[in-house]
């Protein structure tokens, strides 16, 4: 196709198209039907080859302008340079930077450490008239920063109810109209509740009170009704109610123990006082005891103190006095020891005595020996003797007339005559009670009647005074001899018919048939 039919077919569009032959119309038609045509024309590329020079932000302002031809590409450039010249470019530029800082300050006061730190520094550049280079690193440093940035953290703060994540002023002082209320979770408010229950638990009392214990249920049950102003007063007097209980028990404890304490102190003070011990250190105890028990007490710490003085005292004299018991049963032990080793000396020395303690004559065993041998001599060499049994009359009487004493100092003195009055060859001994005998040796019945009679008077006659009272006495004898018996107990046995004789003859007499 040659470039005459392209001009005739250019002009033929703008018949059809209704547009003048003006030359912008004419160029545009022009190149539309050269390049239908498959021709390039270097004209209809002018527009393509400027604009593919200009930067790519007027390459794009310019694809809004849809500029097609040369003239309208003056015309934009024209009016670009009129809008654009250099005071302008630096006006743009210093309140660009004055805004930028001014938004920097803002970050610098908001509350995210990271931007705040970010935005001191973009400051401090700008400032100090940072290198295109600079601010470069910085641009980069906001890009990590807002890429970077988490704010699911304000998801989490749905969950304490009506928030708007965007107005969260206006949410948080919402929050802070009923900040303890709202604030506490539910869960919260169950783990306050059961702490609640078990505070006002009495932790001295062990009664449990109805009125505490309906409460605590409540609680339990619903723990959102601690949120309502109406449980308040509620717990205020349940809590007083739960001090009352404790301290009404720390009264009756106190009380009762300064019971005991008094029983314990009385208790220790008679101790004390029955106790032959009393040193220095026991009688302050007491002392001490004394005035605790003027003062009535009124706290564990008095009582405390108090227990714990008589314990000490306690101790100190059960100490004491288990030591002292200790001491004594030694003593007691080698004591009673000491007597049963003297009371078998005595027991063996009584034995072996043949003398009567009372009236020094020998004594019954002495008289048995003695009757022995006389016996043996009897037989041996045909040695009479006799025997006088004296038994003093109604000496009962003595006894209880004048006493004991006085019985005593009578036989005492019978024995005294007794001694007197027989041979020194006689043997007279004490048989036992108020009963004397006499053996004679180479004496028969009368030899034996004629001391008897002696002795007979002699007592009736004599004066047995006792403490200036004189005591009538008479004694009653039986006599035999040996040869006219065929033994010894029967010689025994006669002397003693002879003496039961004499008694029932009337007494104060002597019989020896
Ligand atoms: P009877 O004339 O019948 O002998 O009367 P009795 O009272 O002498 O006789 P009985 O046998 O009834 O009492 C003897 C008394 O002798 C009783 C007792 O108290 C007293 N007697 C015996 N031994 C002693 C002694 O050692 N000392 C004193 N004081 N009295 C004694
Ligand atoms: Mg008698
Ligand atoms: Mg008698």
């Amino acid at each position: 196709m040659t470039i005459q039919t392209i001009i005739q077919k250019a002009i033929k569009r703008l018949e059809l198209e209704g547009k003048l032959l003006t030359p912008d119309f004419y160029a545009e038609a022009f190149c539309k039907e050269s390049v239908k045509a498959g021709v390039s024309v270097d004209d209809c590329l002018h527009v393509k080859k400027f604009t593919g020079t200009l930067n790519k932000e007027f390459q794009k302002e310019l694809t809004k302008y849809h500029i097609k031809s040369m003239s309208e590409l003056a015309r934009f450039l024209i009016s670009k340079l009129n809008r654009t010249n250099p005071s302008h470019c630096s006006d743009m530029l210093e309140s660009q930077t004055t805004f930028t800082k001014r938004v920097l300050q803002v970050v610098e006061v908001l509350h995210n450490k990271k931007a705040t730190v970010l935005a001191k520094k973009s400051l401090d550049l700008l400032n100090n008239e940072a290198s295109a280079s600079q601010i470069d690193q910085y641009r980069q440093l906001w890009v990590n920063f807002i890429t970077t940035y988490d704010d699911t953290f304000l998801e989490k703060l749905k969950v304490l109810g009506n928030i708007d994540t965007n107005n969260l002023k206006k949410s948080i002082e919402n929050l802070q109209l009923n900040s303890h209320d709202k604030l506490v979770s539910s869960m919260e408010l169950s783990t306050i509740a059961s702490l609640l229950v078990s505070s006002l638990v009495p932790s001295i009392a062990s009664s449990v009170n109805e009125k505490i214990a309906d409460l605590s249920k409540k609680i339990k049950n619903n723990p959102s009704l601690l949120e309502s102003s109406s449980i308040e007063a509620e717990v205020k007097s349940a809590i007083l109610l739960r001090i009352a209980l404790d301290k009404q028990s720390v009264r009756e404890m106190v009380e009762s123990l300064d019971g005991v304490l008094d029983k314990l102190s009385l208790r220790l003070i008679d101790m004390i006082e029955k106790s032959d011990n009393s040193t220095v250190e026991i009688q302050k105890i007491k002392d001490e005891l004394e005035e605790y028990n003027e003062e009535p007490i009124t706290n564990f710490k008095i009582a405390h103190k108090k227990l714990y003085t008589i314990a000490v005292a306690l101790e100190e004299n059960t100490q004491s006095l288990s030591k002292d018991l200790e001491t004594h049963s030694n003593e007691v032990r080698a004591l009673s020891t000491k007597i049963k080793k003297l009371e078998k000396e005595l027991e063996e020395a009584k034995e072996e005595s043949k003398e009567d303690f009372l009236t020094k004559l020998y004594n019954k065993r002495a008289l048995d020996e003695f009757m022995h041998v006389k016996e043996a001599e009897f037989k041996r060499y045909d040695h009479n003797f006799s025997v006088v049994f004296f038994d003093l009359d109604h000496f009962k009487d003595v006894n209880d007339n004048y006493g004991h004493d006085a019985g005593d100092a009578v036989l005492s003195a019978f024995a005294k005559i007794l001694k007197d009055e027989a041979r020194e060859v006689d043997i007279i001994g004490r048989f036992g009670g108020e009963e004397f005998i006499a053996i004679l040796a180479e004496t028969d019945a009368e030899g034996g009647a004629v001391l008897a009679e002696k002795v007979r008077k002699k007592v009736e006659k004599a004066k047995f005074m006792y403490k200036e009272t004189r005591i009538e006495v008479t004694v009653s004898c039986g006599v035999c001899e040996r040869k006219t018996h065929s033994s010894l107990q029967n010689v025994i046995k006669s002397a003693d018919e002879n003496l039961y004789k004499a008694k029932n003859n009337g007494r104060n007499q002597v019989v020896y048939k």
